[in-house]
């Protein structure tokens, strides 16, 4: 499984949240504490901010590890957002290992990671020509921002069509957050001025708290909610 995170809230750093937390995306590429599949997430890492300039994110993703990229680290403490996404890849064995393959990907407002693997013939072909890379989670991604108001049941039909299916995802459009837990981790941290949703906890703050397997998480301005998928 990859690692991700996202913020929804006051604008912070990519510096602020990818790279200076203790236990962050950073940290996780090589040492992650709750990963249950796969151990370094060195394939490459991706990550998208919304800043208002055009219909959809910024995005940049590298197939190298989080930890080489010099020119992130020179960059991340001069771009601020108020909603952000992040992500490091262990490459599920057989998928391709381009910077296309790497999450998050995007369509048109909505960019979207994906921590897991998935039979691909289960998923309509109708996503496949628009899918950025054949890789599993770039398909899964496709098919559920054709309809993103349906992750939820959608990532629902894809596991119960696949029942070894690992379906975490999180997605993002700039102002709201929509996340599922189904086969490995994910938390959630509420501060006072936004929420972090993430595959496992960046440092010790004792208001993480763990998503329940099967679970759908939704933030936006009006809070967060959990619920069962
Ligand atoms: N299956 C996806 C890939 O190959 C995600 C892998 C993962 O979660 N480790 O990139």
């Amino acid at each position: 499984m990859c690692r991700h995170t996202a913020w929804l809230g006051a604008e912070r750093t990519l510096a602020d949240l990818l790279l200076e937390r203790p236990h962050g995306l950073l940290q996780q590429s090589w040492a992650p504490r709750r990963q249950r599949h796969g151990t370094v997430n060195a394939d490459g890492w991706g990550a998208a901010w919304w800043t208002g300039a055009g219909p959809g994110p910024a995005r940049w993703r590298r197939a190298a590890p989080l930890w080489a990229d010099a020119s992130l680290a020179s960059v991340a403490p001069h771009v601020a957002s108020g909603c952000v996404l992040g992500a490091v890849r262990d490459a599920t064995v057989g998928m391709p290992a381009d910077e296309t393959a790497c999450a998050p990907f995007v369509a048109g407002a909505w960019a979207l990671s994906h921590n897991g693997r998935l039979d691909r013939s289960v998923l309509p072909a109708d996503a496949w020509p628009v899918a950025e890379s054949v890789c599993d989670s770039a398909v899964l991604a496709a098919w559920l921002l054709q309809a993103p108001e349906e992750i939820g049941p959608r990532v629902r039909a894809a596991g119960e069509a696949d029942p070894t299916a690992r379906l975490n995802v999180l997605a993002a459009d700039g102002t709201r957050l929509v996340a599922t837990a189904w086969g490995d981790t994910l938390s959630v941290l509420r501060t006072d001025d936004g929420v972090v949703v993430a595959s496992e906890p960046h440092d010790d703050d004792p208001r993480w708290e763990d998503v329940p397997d099967r679970s759908l998480v939704e933030a936006d301005a009006a809070g967060v909610r959990v619920s069962p998928l």
